[in-house]
């Protein structure tokens, strides 16, 4: 094979995918922000490279020092006493989290509290956290204002609860109102109050999920801070805790540590990508990120309501679940088809069929880092497929038209996958 057909081969396979860097890419829950290539330059440098875990301290010091000063940013920015930089993910930080819990628990000699207690909006990283670490999941449901059902949560606290799993704001893209009335009730019955940070895009600068009552946090700099996911490719999910929990934090000298969650400092490459983001934007420009990413988020929920059923109608935060209903019962038109509807004119799809408490769902999330322009775009093919669904149901029902793959057919390719060629 000659290399020039080799080159052309992958050149073109690679101008088939999509990216943040080619398109708009509103998958809610998952902030695809556009990530500042800065931090790919830093990461890059020679310093950071090519240096070893193993090497004697006094000669990475470079590192050592960013590691630290990381440390202290998370906690000036969320509010906590120490953070863990080792978990690679958000799962990986809740289930490092959940360790935590059952930990102090048993050095409490509570250890017969073997409950974890998550709204019916979460998500499904959640329980599947509580079952690694032996917790039973009890699932709370969310009142009509899409907050957490405050009634159900003191019917459900009691003696056997070791914790409450919660993200606020919560997939609906809403900030629970109860959210201090909740943390007491948690804390009255002996429990610790965990966030689920992974996407704190709305937040920064703004409230800190300490002063809210939450004990310990895992934070998504694959998200939040503009690191590339994507394609399971490396993140970072650190944890942070509150003064009592810091003797069972990983990879410390505590009798009372829970040990290692990943080797040496964890993803360093993916810190120092979020490191250069946070001292690029400063406190000021933080606060800003999370400003403008609720602006967004509020500006399309506006104009995309009239055309979409919204079920919980209140600001939102980054982001805002409106519904493909409407479309369903007149037209039979799925909200599948409209995300491959979407393809056509050329956006990614949101994140559709979650949060499990809407039906037909579309979870869009703009994140702060798009013009007004590519809003407007997206809006406007929102808009332009809602009126195909009138006019021109088959359109949209065999869309995409014009994509390289078209559908696959996921129940086949679930029962019966091919895992090689
Ligand atoms: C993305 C996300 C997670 C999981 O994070 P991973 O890094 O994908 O493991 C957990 N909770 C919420 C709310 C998320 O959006």
């Amino acid at each position: 094979m000659a290399e020039v057909d080799l080159v052309r081969h992958f050149t073109r396979l690679s101008q088939k995918n999509f990216s943040v860097d080619t398109g708009f890419y509103p998958l809610g829950s998952c902030t695809m922000k556009y990530n500042p290539k800065v931090n790919e330059e830093t990461a890059a440098m020679f310093g950071f490279t090519n240096i070893h875990p193993y090497q004697e301290d006094e000669t990475v010091s470079g590192i050592l020092e960013l590691l630290t000063n990381f440390e202290q940013y998370l906690c000036a920015i969320f509010g906590y006493d120490a953070f863990t930089l080792q978990p690679a993910a958000g799962a990986h930080g809740e289930l490092t989290a959940l360790l935590m819990i059952k930990a102090f628990h048993r050095d409490n000699n509570q250890e017969t509290r073997n409950k974890i207690i998550v709204p019916d909006s979460s998500h499904g990283t959640n329980p599947a956290s509580v079952s690694m670490v032996g917790y039973k999941t009890v699932v709370v449901k969310s009142d009509a204002h899409g907050n957490i059902d405050i009634d159900e949560l003191q019917r459900v606290a009691g003696d056997d609860t070791a914790g409450l799993m919660l993200t606020n704001p919560n997939t609906l893209g809403l900030f629970d109102e109860h959210i201090l009335k909740a943390a007491d009730i948690i804390h009255k019955a002996g429990g610790l109050l965990y966030y689920d940070g992974a996407n704190a895009n709305a937040t920064l600068g703004i409230c800190r999920p300490a002063d809210l009552g939450f004990d310990l946090a895992h934070f998504n700099l694959h998200k939040t801070f503009s690191t590339p996911h994507g394609g399971g490719g490396p993140g970072a999910g650190p944890v942070g805790v509150s003064k009592k929990l810091i003797p069972f934090l990983p990879g410390t000298k505590s009798k009372k540590s829970i040990g290692r969650v990943h080797s040496f400092h964890g993803n360093i490459n993916v810190i120092i990508k979020a490191y250069t983001y946070i001292r690029s934007l400063g406190a000021a420009g933080l606060k800003e990120v999370s400003e403008n990413a609720v602006l967004n988020a509020n500006y399309m929920m506006k104009r995309l309501k009239e055309h979409y059923y919204l079920k919980y109608d209140r600001t939102c935060q980054h982001e805002f679940v409106i519904s493909g209903k409407w479309q369903k019962e007149k037209y039979g038109i799925k909200t599948l088809d409209i995300a491959k509807r979407l393809i056509d004119y050329g956006f990614h799809p949101p994140t559709i069929y979650f949060p499990l408490i809407v039906e037909e769902a579309m979870m869009i999330e703009p994140t702060e880092t798009e013009s007004k322009e590519t809003l407007d775009a997206f809006c406007d093919a929102m808009i332009a497929i809602a009126k195909e669904c009138e006019t021109n149901p088959e359109l949209v029902k065999n869309a995409p038209q014009n994509a390289p793959v078209k559908r696959v057919d996921e129940i086949k390719a679930a029962r019966a996958p091919r895992l090689r060629s």
